[in-house]
Order: structure tokens, then C-alpha cells, then sequence
């Protein structure tokens, strides 16, 4: 996937950087060559090269680092933000205005994906809710109005254009007109960038744009043209006024650097990149989560939003937060998580889970998940509607299941403990809920703020760090990052919020089947360099072992009542 291999080259620069135990001048040239190299290589502009290099020389002066600064903290960071500096044009990003016509256009040359991108950005907007509609006006190649029509058939997404209209510039603002006075919110407008001849393309742009007068006007580039997109999206900018871009043909093995290093050419802002053929491979761009991304540190913000997206049943987390979870809880959960996507996509927002793994596991993964249901779909209701009691008292169920699903023994331990796991880190949720109950109806602190006492703190910081699988614990900046947490619940009351963020993050576990990232690897089979087993994934939990794990929770479960 995208630029990963720049990503992993990158990263064992910086990882050089970790093993020196001195930093001076010369360790910090030869960490720069090497990301220099990896840059070009990766077809990144030149020119934009060089000034990132010079740009960190400028940031970290070595000489004049304290020798008590953690150098390597500081230029770590100059290269990260660089990184980010080199795909941030430093402009936001055109925003639509909901109850009223936002006209977008769509310009580039032919074959770069306006069309196929056309439908998956109204696809994108249709799913937020927008009311959203396309007009074709290419008149030039035959079946361009067929191709429009059949994606957003498929898609539901209204449509307009002509088989017998030749003049993209009427059409265009026939279609307009008529999805405008119809309350339409987004209306998207395909051209036909067929023109071999530049000034002509360029001129039917500039008669459409006229007839339209577009809200934004999106470049669609080609992510695999390498160092030819500067000219390219120089030559667009002179033209038309552009307002983003959109970066296609980002999946593959396609280097990528040239078309997104083009952002300094247009001084656009990237919104989205593509990322295969079908109508859900459209991935928002945001500098620094792509940075962080290819550089296998994760995407948390993308995850969430991703999950977000997908139908949470506010059922489950009100579960959790009573400590509740069953068999069946975990079927509806997979079942969930099935309707989200493919799981490569998701995985490849985890931290510590490189692009390449994250494909590894696309299949694994799904089969896995397809198995479980399968098994589940054997048990009988009671077997469902429990956290695996029965089967811990009558372990001949085990092998009744195992025969009705064609699943092995083994599998079905595996599972039963999957949902120990997560019964663990409902439990969690309750404990958590309860403390945060206590402080709440506490004496008020300063400032009115409910005083947090500080062993009420230590074992509130001890419940999460045990509820939160090592991978998101790092992500959220260690132990302080929890009682930054805590502390931020507590003082805006938001511990309702807070649940309801956990019952997400416990929904985004279950992506793996656990209470977390580290549930991934057991999902998808990892534990030990396999795929999915990024950071922390092998030491996901106890129950990375089925064994370990069958009678631990019952145990806590006869406590509790
Ligand atoms: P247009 O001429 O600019 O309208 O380009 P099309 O939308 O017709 O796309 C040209 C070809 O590129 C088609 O075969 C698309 O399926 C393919 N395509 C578009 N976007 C992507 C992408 O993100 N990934 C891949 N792999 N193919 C893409
Ligand atoms: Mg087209």
C-alpha cells in the first residue's frame, strides 16, 4: 500500500537514531542522507527535498543542544513535522455548507480516476447524510455517460447527463441547474479531461467552470506519475483555480512521493486519496495521521472516525458498562465489524501494523471472523446468551459445536476466550463507572472540580492501564496520558462521554475480538511475527493461551455476584 516502503526506510533511519549513543553532527548528516535518499527514491520532488533537509539543519542545531536535551526526542520530531510540512500546504481544505448547493468540480487528465472518484466522494457525502448528486459532461468518449450511470446506479446516488447532447458546457449547466433548483446539497460535476492538446482541455475547463461557478474544484491526479506531476499540477493551477486534490491509484506498488509531493506545486490542500477500484476505497488525508501512518505509528483519529461510521449498537456499551458480555454480545459485534469494510483498511490505521501486514491479514483475517459466526451459529441459546459457562461445566458441548460447525476443538477454545476477554474489560467498564460515581459525588476541589484523591487516582490509572492493551497505552502517551485522562473526566463531569469513548474503543477491540488492539493479533491469528501482530498484539492478554484463561474468569465472575 502507500508508500510503505518510504515509510519503512524512514523508520530505519530514525531507528539508527535510537542505537547511537552519541548524536553529533555527523550521525545527524547520515540519518539525513538516508531519508533524503528514501525521499527521491519514493519520487519525491527535489527541490522539496533539499529544503526539507536544510529545513531540520535549521531546527536542530546540534552543536548548540544542551548535552543534557534528548537530542534524539528533538530531531526526531523536526523530521516528523518536516515530513508533515512536505504534504501541508498550510490551507484548509474547502468545506461544504449543509442546506444549500455546493457545486464541485472535477478536472484532470483523462484516466487519472475523475470518474470512479466522482462516485465514491458522493458515496462519501451520501453516507454522512448529504443529499448528493453527479452530472456527467463528457460527450467526447463513448460510454462515459453508461460508466457515470451504472456507478451511481449501484450506489443510489441521482445522476444527469445525455447520450445525444454534445456540448459539455450546456450540459453542465443544464444538469447544475436542475439539481439546484431540486435542493440538491452536493452536486459533483465529471469532465472529460480528454483533450490531448493542453490549451484545449484547458479551455473547456474554463467554459464549464464559467457556466458552473464550482464551490471547489478538485484536481484528480494519478498517484503513479512520479516526478511528472509537478509539471502537471503546475500546469493545472495556472488554469483553473484550484481548491484540493485528490490522489488516485495510491494502492498497489505505485511510489507515490511525485504525486503527493505535488501539494507544493498547487499550494492545495490533499483531501482524499484512492485506494482501489471500489466505491469505499476513498480515505480522507490529513498530514500528520498520513505521516504517522507511514511510518507504522497508527491512526488513531482515522480509526475512530472509522468506527464512528459504523452502526455502534449503543445496546453493547450500556452492556459493558454493567460488566455484561455474552456469546451472542460478540456475535452482534462480528457481525458489526463484517459490514465496516475491509479489515486490511482498518488494521492499516493500527499502530505498529505495517501496510504490507495489514494486507497479509485482509484474508486471514475475514475468514477468521467468518469462522467464529459459524461456530456461534452452532450454540444453542443459552450457550449464546452466557460468557461460556456452560461450556466450562459440560466441555462435551465443546465438541458438539466443533462437529456442527466443521470448526476444530482448539477454535473453539480460542473463541470462549476471546470472550473471557472482553467479559474482563466489561467488568473493567463498571469498575470504572462506579469509581467515577464516587468522585462525582465527592467534596468539591478547588475550582469546584471534584477533588481526586490520590489513591482514588492510582487505582483508577491501574483499572485502565489493565483494560488498555499496550499498543493504546503507548499511543495515549503512558501513564500520563491516563491521568490526563482521568483528570479530564473527573473535572468535566464527562465520565458519560468518557463510557461512551471506552464503549467505542471497546467496539474498535472488537475489530479484533478483545478489549483492544492487542485482541487483533488473536483475531487474526498473530502472536509472534505473523501478520497482525504489531505492537503488543502477541502480548494481547492472557488469553493469547486458552488454556490460562478458562477458569480465571469464571472465578471473578462467582466474586462479583
Ligand atoms: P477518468 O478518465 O479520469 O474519468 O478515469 P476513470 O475514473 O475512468 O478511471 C480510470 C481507471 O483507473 C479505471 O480503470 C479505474 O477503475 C481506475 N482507478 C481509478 N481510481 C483508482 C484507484 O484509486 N485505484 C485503482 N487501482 N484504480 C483506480
Ligand atoms: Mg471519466
Amino acid at each position: 500500500m502507500v508508500l510503505a516502503d518510504l515509510g519503512r526506510k524512514i523508520n530505519d533511519a530514525l531507528r539508527s537514531l535510537s542505537n547511537e549513543t552519541v548524536i553529533d553532527k555527523q550521525v545527524l548528516d547520515a540519518i539525513l542522507k538516508e531519508i533524503a535518499a528514501a525521499l527521491l527514491e519514493s519520487d519525491v520532488n527535489v527541490k522539496l527535498v533539499m529544503q526539507l533537509r536544510k529545513n531540520i539543519y535549521n531546527i536542530v542545531n546540534i552543536e548548540d543542544l544542551a548535552s543534557g536535551t534528548n537530542k534524539k526526542k528533538i530531531i526526531q520530531k523536526a523530521i516528523f513535522d518536516e515530513l508533515c510540512r512536505l504534504v501541508d500546504p498550510g490551507v484548509e481544505a474547502f468545506k461544504p455548507k449543509k442546506g444549500k448547493a455546493n457545486v464541485i468540480m472535477f478536472v484532470g487528465l483523462q484516466g487519472s480516476g475523475k470518474t470512479t472518484t466522482c462516485t465514491k466522494l458522493a458515496h462519501y457525502y451520501q453516507k454522512k447524510g448529504w443529499k448528493t448528486c453527479l452530472v456527467c459532461t463528457d460527450t467526447f468518449r463513448a460510454g462515459a455517460f453508461d460508466q457515470l450511470k451504472q456507478n451511481a446506479t449501484k450506489a443510489k446516488i441521482p445522476y444527469f447527463g445525455s447520450y445525444t447532447e454534445a456540448d459539455p458546457v450546456a450540459l453542465a449547466a443544464e444538469g447544475v441547474g436542475k439539481f439546484k433548483k431540486e435542493g440538491f446539497e452536493i452536486i459533483i460535476v465529471d469532465t472529460s479531461g480528454r483533450h490531448k492538446q493542453e490549451t484545449e482541455l484547458f479551455e473547456e475547463m474554463r467554459q464549464i467552470s464559467s457556466a458552473v461557478s464550482p464551490d471547489n474544484t478538485i484536481f484528480v491526479m494519478d498517484g503513479t506519475i512520479g516526478q511528472a506531476a509537478d509539471a502537471q499540477a503546475r500546469a493545472f493551477r495556472e488554469t483553473v483555480d484550484i481548491g484540493s486534490i485528490i490522489i488516485t491509484k495510491m494502492d498497489g506498488h505505485a511510489k507515490g512521493g511525485g504525486a503527493i509531493s505535488a501539494v507544493a506545486a498547487t499550494e492545495s490542500p490533499i483531501i482524499f486519496i484512492g485506494t482501489g477500484e471500489h466505491i469505499h476505497d476513498l480515505e480522507p488525508f490529513a498530514p500528520r495521521p498520513f505521516v504517522s501512518k507511514m511510518l507504522g505509528m497508527g491512526d488513531i483519529g482515522g480509526l475512530l472516525e472509522t468506527v464512528a461510521d459504523m452502526k455502534t449498537n449503543p445496546n453493547l456499551i450500556n452492556r459493558l458498562g454493567e460488566g455484561l458480555f455474552t456469546l451472542r454480545d460478540m456475535y452482534e459485534h462480528f457481525q458489526n465489524i463484517s459490514s465496516m469494510g475491509p479489515i486490511s483498511k482498518i488494521l492499516s490505521m493500527m499502530p505498529g501494523i505495517s501496510p504490507e501486514m495489514a494486507q497479509l491479514s485482509e484474508k486471514e483475517g475475514g475468514n477468521r471472523l467468518k469462522k467464529f459466526m459459524c461456530i456461534m451459529d452452532s450454540m444453542t441459546d443459552e450457550e449464546l446468551d452466557s460468557e461460556g459457562k456452560p461450556f466450562r461445566d459440560q466441555p462435551s458441548r465443546i465438541y458438539r459445536v466443533a462437529k456442527g460447525s466443521g470448526a476444530r476443538v482448539g477454535e473453539i477454545e480460542e473463541m470462549l476466550s476471546m470472550v473471557s476477554h472482553f467479559k474482563k474489560f466489561a467488568e473493567g467498564m463498571k469498575n470504572l463507572n462506579g469509581m467515577g460515581k464516587n468522585l462525582a459525588q465527592g467534596p468539591p476541589g478547588r475550582g469546584g472540580m471534584p477533588r481526586i484523591d490520590p489513591s482514588q487516582m492510582a487505582r483508577m490509572q491501574s483499572q485502565m492501564s489493565q483494560m488498555l492493551p499496550p499498543g493504546m497505552l503507548q499511543q495515549m502517551g503512558g501513564m500520563s496520558g491516563i491521568q490526563d485522562m482521568v483528570r479530564q473526566m473527573t473535572e468535566n463531569g464527562g465520565l458519560a462521554e468518557m463510557m461512551k469513548s471506552m464503549g467505542g474503543m471497546g467496539g474498535m477491540g472488537g475489530l479484533g475480538g478483545l478489549g483492544g488492539l492487542g485482541g487483533l493479533g488473536n483475531l487474526l491469528g498473530g502472536g509472534g511475527g505473523g501478520a497482525g501482530s504489531g505492537s503488543g498484539s502477541g502480548s494481547g492478554g492472557p488469553s493469547a493461551s486458552p488454556g490460562s484463561s478458562r477458569g480465571k474468569p469464571a472465578a471473578r465472575g462467582k466474586g462479583r455476584r
